[in-house]
């Protein structure tokens, strides 16, 4: 028994450095990444809840590195969150959108910013300078900020979120109802809207308590004048459910999966999908 402890041991100690190995990796390779045209954004449209018009998209990065292949941003995005490296995929990340947002017959480009970007020092002034230099209006950008971002030093939070929506741009929080946000304390943020995370949505069918809670986060999204937005919709039975239940705006691949800057203009100038 002891000597089975030991290789288990010796095993999971390999894993670990395996492990602590890719990240290294990943790190160092998403520095390079940025220069040597690894990385894209695909963006996938946010339709309204009447007529299905597109509103918006919200903009996704992908990696398609030389040694692994396409890596998910699941994975390599809160590995680029542990270090600096993020800051710089961040800029990136947010002059692309900018970019692609001018091609837009009109509609807003939705761009995701992670705690530590979202904490940096004068985070306001920089997302404000890169709008600028892009020459475009703040009023066509939403920053998506998870409750994570929000809730660790919930004062400052609350500044720069009011300091940014004064600016003009529009705020969502994202994958809301995961994280540990009070109801009561959303009050206190400027936002325009709430994502209800996929998960909910994704449950809504089988099991009433994930049924519950994205009824209650669209009541709650009412009585403070939130638009609710529901993402990772996949069903026609999700659409219609959604919409009886008042969620303002859907978003998932029974509209359309994320595709590339070309095609997300094409269905931007068709206006309506579905
Ligand atoms: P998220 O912000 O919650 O993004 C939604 C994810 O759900 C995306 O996965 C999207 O492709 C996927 N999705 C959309 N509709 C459906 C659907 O109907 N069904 C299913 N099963 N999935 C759907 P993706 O692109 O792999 O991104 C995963 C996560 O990585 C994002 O979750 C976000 O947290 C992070 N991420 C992605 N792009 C960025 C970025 O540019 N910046 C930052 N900071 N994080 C990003
Ligand atoms: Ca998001
Ligand atoms: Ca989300
Ligand atoms: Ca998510």
């Amino acid at each position: 028994a002891k000597r089975a402890g030991r290789s288990v041991t010796r095993l999971f100690d390999e894993s670990m450095d395996e492990g602590i190995r890719f990240r290294r990796r990943v790190e160092q390779g998403l520095a390079a990444a940025i220069g040597r045209g690894e990385l894209s954004l695909v963006y996938q449209p946010i339709v309204g809840r009447g007529d299905l018009e597109v509103i918006g998209f919200e903009a996704l990065v992908r990696w398609n590195t030389e040694e692994y292949g396409p890596i998910s941003p699941a994975i390599f995005i809160p590995i680029a969150e542990e270090s600096n490296v993020i800051h710089d995929l961040g800029d990136w990340i947010l002059d692309e959108a900018l970019k692609t947002v001018q091609r837009f017959p009109g509609q807003y480009v939705s761009v995701n910013f992670s705690p530590r970007q979202f904490r940096r020092h004068n985070f306001v002034g920089h997302v404000m300078e890169s709008v600028q230099r892009a020459g475009v209006l703040p009023g066509r950008v939403q920053i998506e900020i998870t409750e994570t971002a929000i809730f660790d030093d919930a004062e400052r939070a609350a500044e720069t979120l009011y300091r940014l929506r004064q600016m003009g741009f529009r705020i969502a929080l994202d994958d809301f109802g995961t994280g540990y946000s009070s109801l009561y304390n959303i009050r206190k943020f400027a936002l325009d809207s709430l994502k209800i995370d996929r998960s909910f949505i994704d449950g809504m069918g089988r099991e009433r308590e994930s049924a519950a809670i994205v009824h209650s986060i669209i009541h709650l999204g009412r009585a403070l004048g939130l638009e609710v937005i529901a993402e990772g919709v996949e069903t026609p039975a999700q659409v219609q459910a959604l919409r009886l239940a008042g969620t303002s705006h859907l978003q998932g691949f029974f509209f359309s999966p994320p595709v590339a800057a070309d095609h997300a203009i094409a269905l931007a100038e068709r206006r309506v999908i579905g």
